[in-house]
């Protein structure tokens, strides 16, 4: 059966970006009669705050949208995620990393081959990991490409692939090669969270059995570890839309950071949500 997600992180209010991609998702799913869910990704305690799940909620409400119910709130299942990673871990995919965000930020500035070599630390040596873990220094796994090639074999690694039905910033659709190592040894349970965006979202579009990812282009590139992550859980693999991302006036896009005009301003200014379809083109 199709089912599609819109899955927000409640780091702030809701702006026209949002929009678009709930409404191009919902729609989906009304066309193919199947099934639209609301995710609340909110793993990362330093940025999500319950206010804007409030917000969440009253800003789909007023575009018009329903979904299923019970929203699954991922902080309410860090456990699921700590099994994941138990999971892969008991295979020796995954590596302790106890290096602060600062010190990997100066290696990737150092890097001789680039970010992505800097992006894959590896351990640490066996003696200094032992003497962290003896102080207490807090740590967060990392998926090792390199055992992750071996386990999954050769042949089934350079198979892996999605099908993209919209497309990538450079155009890219249709069948995709993946290129996970583009993303480097990435943190799949994070020091303060036990967990990672990356785990966690295939984690939940396995167990929510969305049949098609429909979300912004600027996730396109997450595509390539998702894959991977799905292969080695055994997880099935969804069909991938990636939509255009909204240009403001200025011709730069919407985003949370640019402090764009949030929904809520944009309904107490008086638009509805009729006026904002129309202006999106939905
Ligand atoms: N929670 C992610 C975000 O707000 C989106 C995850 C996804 O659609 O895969 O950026």
């Amino acid at each position: 059966m199709f089912a599609t997600r819109f899955a927000p992180s409640p780091t702030g209010r809701l702006h026209r970006g949002h929009a678009f991609s709930a409404l191009t998702a919902w729609g989906a799913a009304k066309e193919a009669g199947g099934r639209f869910v609301l995710r609340i990704e909110d793993i990362d305690p330093t940025r999500c705050r319950p206010e804007f799940e409030v917000g969440i909620h009253e800003d789909l409400t007023w575009l018009g949208l329903d979904w299923e119910t019970p929203v699954r709130r991922q902080s309410d299942h860090r456990a699921d995620y700590a099994a994941a990673v138990e999971a892969l871990n008991g295979r020796g995919l995954l590596y302790r990393c106890f290096r602060t965000r600062k010190e990997i930020l100066d290696a990737i500035g150092d890097a001789p081959h680039g970010p992505a070599e800097a992006a894959r630390p590896g351990p640490h040596p066996a003696d200094e990991e032992a003497r962290l873990l003896a102080e207490g220094r807090p740590f967060a796994w990392r998926l090792s490409l390199d055992r992750a090639k071996e386990a999954l074999g050769g042949a089934a690694w350079d198979a892996l692939s999605f099908v993209e039905e919209g497309s990538g910033p450079d155009g890219e659709t249709g069948v995709i090669k993946a290129r996970p190592e583009t993303a480097g040894d990435v943190v799949l349970a994070r020091k303060d969270a036990g967990t990672a965006y990356h785990l966690a979202v295939t984690h939940d579009d396995a167990l929510q059995a969305i049949s098609h990812v429909i979300r912004g282009r600027d996730l396109f590139e997450a595509t390539h570890i998702q894959r991977l992550i799905q292969a080695l859980m055994g997880w099935p693999e969804p069909v991938y839309h990636h939509h255009r991302l909204l240009a403001g006036p200025d011709g730069r896009r919407y985003a949370k950071r640019d402090r764009s005009v949030t929904l809520a301003e944009l309904r107490e200014g008086g638009l509805t949500p009729e006026g904002l379809r129309t202006e999106l083109n939905l």
